[in-house]
């Protein structure tokens, strides 16, 4: 198949050897757990126990609230310890709302709704099925999963594109996903095709991982799905780029993949569909990559949400070396950690412990205005141009040049010769961007309020003014008869 051309990117040293090569291994189970409410995009969910009920593995704790939202279920049996805040892996590094689960050790499942044949359910059960059992994007976006099946079928999605790059150095937890249950993958994408009446299916894996390209071209077989190689490169596994270089179209500014009839799922996602579709599964566990140089036995883990990941990094052996960064998903995009007590979330899929000298971190220099980041920017942006408008809180001059098409990818940041952190001023920008976004949405919520409240006060008033009218009226009506009655009354009289 003809793939097309890519601007920028990066190649970064994988390191994916240090754990690619061993298999999946199910960690044991923790004593406790640490649920956090939010763990996706959109509003946290709503939790449906309170402390000392006993729940089963797979119940719904936690409610989706809202149009975008995703449910929680309890990742094992056990006993509600504790309703309340807890550090996450959140950018903030606050803690957020959690609930607490202590395992009774007998991991019990709740009963089940199974599929014995899921093709023969109709596009609208799928998604409720896939919304029901709570599954957000495992490549790291978190979008409930079911409002992409729904929204991609009411806008007409043609092709589907299944995102096995896996670029981010490191990891390798969607490459022994694939070598490993490649059957149920195929079979997950084919229902997330059903949903959608997707036309064409294409899952694009990079050519850095053979074993997985094989095993997912042998289970394809047959089917509609068709297994696309795509050369390694940073960041080819990120949505705009796999679309780009699968069809040859790019998503407009602002616009998302199916304005263009695409949608992009990730492998484990796929995985994640099958396993909540046929067998009633909700999504309760996850593959994490648990590597870096300070790790002494790199490895990729079954971890149930909720994990501590100090619980990972011990069943990895620990460190070999003391660990000068540690970082929750890939070293590129990933989001530096300090609290190893931070639980496992749907979104995590790695957990480094990088050395100093796989940091490589220098102090910065003047900017010497080379445009190496030019050059390596995969969406065409001018990043020293953005950096210098964010230097002078300039935010409209920045956006003006594109920053909120910026995808975070940090390769500008990589190639940097002056070591400036370019990718932190987008996200700092970014967030800045947010905050007064929220901030405009609130005075505008406000405004509206009281718009509301005085149009409520003007009509209490005009229907106030209108009834005194409407018996002053009266009166006088009322007057006028007695009047008339009196002068007829003494007319006759006389
Ligand atoms: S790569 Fe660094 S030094 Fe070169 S132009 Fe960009 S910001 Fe300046
Ligand atoms: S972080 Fe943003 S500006 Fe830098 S290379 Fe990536 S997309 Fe371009």
């Amino acid at each position: 198949m003809k793939l097309f051309e890519l601007r920028g990117g990066v190649h970064p040293e994988g390191r994916k050897d240090l754990s690619a090569g061993r298999h999946i291994r199910v960690l044991p189970l923790p004593k406790k757990l640490f649920v956090p409410l939010q763990q996706h995009i959109g509003a946290p969910a709503t939790p449906l126990v309170n402390v000392g009920d006993k729940v089963l593995k797979g119940q719904l704790i936690a409610l989706a609230q809202g149009a975008v939202s995703s449910s929680i279920h309890a990742p094992t049996s056990g006993v509600i310890a504790a309703l309340g805040d807890f550090p996450a892996p959140h950018p903030s590094g606050l803690p957020v709302p959690t609930i607490t689960i202590e395992s009774d050790g007998e991991d019990k499942w709740i009963a089940r709704d199974e599929a014995y044949d899921p093709f023969a359910l109709t596009p609208e059960d799928i998604a409720a099925r896939v919304g029901a059992a709570g599954i957000v994007g495992l490549g790291g976006a978190t979008f409930p999963a079911a409002l992409k099946l729904n929204l991609s079928r009411n806008s007409g999605v043609h092709t589907l594109i299944m995102n096995g790059g896996e670029c981010e150095p490191y990891l390798t937890c969607d490459d022994r996903i694939m070598r490993e249950r490649a059957g149920q993958i195929v079979e997950g994408i084919r229902l997330i095709a059903h949903a959608v009446a997707a036309k064409e299916i294409l899952v694009g894996i990079e050519d850095n991982k053979p074993d997985a390209i094989a095993a997912m071209q042998a289970a394809a077989e047959g089917t509609p799905v068709k297994v696309v190689v795509m050369p390694s490169m940073y960041p080819m596994g990120s949505e705009k780029q796999i679309i780009q270089v699968l069809t040859g179209k790019e998503i407009p500014a602002g616009g998302r993949p199916a304005d263009i009839g695409v949608l992009v799922h990730n492998v484990a996602t796929a995985y994640a569909v099958q396993q909540a579709v046929c067998y009633g599964k909700p999504l309760i566990s996850r593959i994490v990559t648990v590597s870096g140089g300070a790790i002494m036995t790199p490895c990729n883990v079954e971890a149930l949400i909720g994990t501590p990941v100090q619980e990972l990094i011990d069943f990895a052996d620990g460190y070999e070396q003391p660990a000068a960064r540690l970082v929750l998903g890939g070293p590129m995009m990933g989001q530096q950690f300090t609290h190893t007590g931070v639980p496992v979330v749907k979104g995590t899929s790695g957990v480094l412990a990088l050395m100093q000298d796989e940091i490589g971190q220098a102090e910065p220099s003047p900017c010497i205005r080379c445009s190496t980041c030019v050059r390596a920017c995969p969406i065409g942006l001018v990043p020293l141009e953005m950096a210098a408008h964010i230097r002078v809180s300039d935010l409209s001059g920045a956006v003006d040049l594109g920053l909120k098409d910026c995808i975070a990818c940090g390769s500008c940041s990589y190639v940097c010769p002056a070591h400036i952190p370019l990718v932190h001023y987008f996200n700092y920008a970014k967030g800045d961007l947010a905050a007064q976004e929220r901030t405009k949405l609130k005075q505008e919520a406000t405004r509206k309020l009281a718009e509301a409240r005085n149009e409520r006060l003007a009509r209490i008033e005009r229907e106030r003014a209108e009834a005194a009218a409407r018996r002053k009226a009266a009166r006088e009506a009322k007057e006028r008869a007695k009047q008339e009655a009196a002068a007829k009354a003494a007319e006759e009289a006389a």
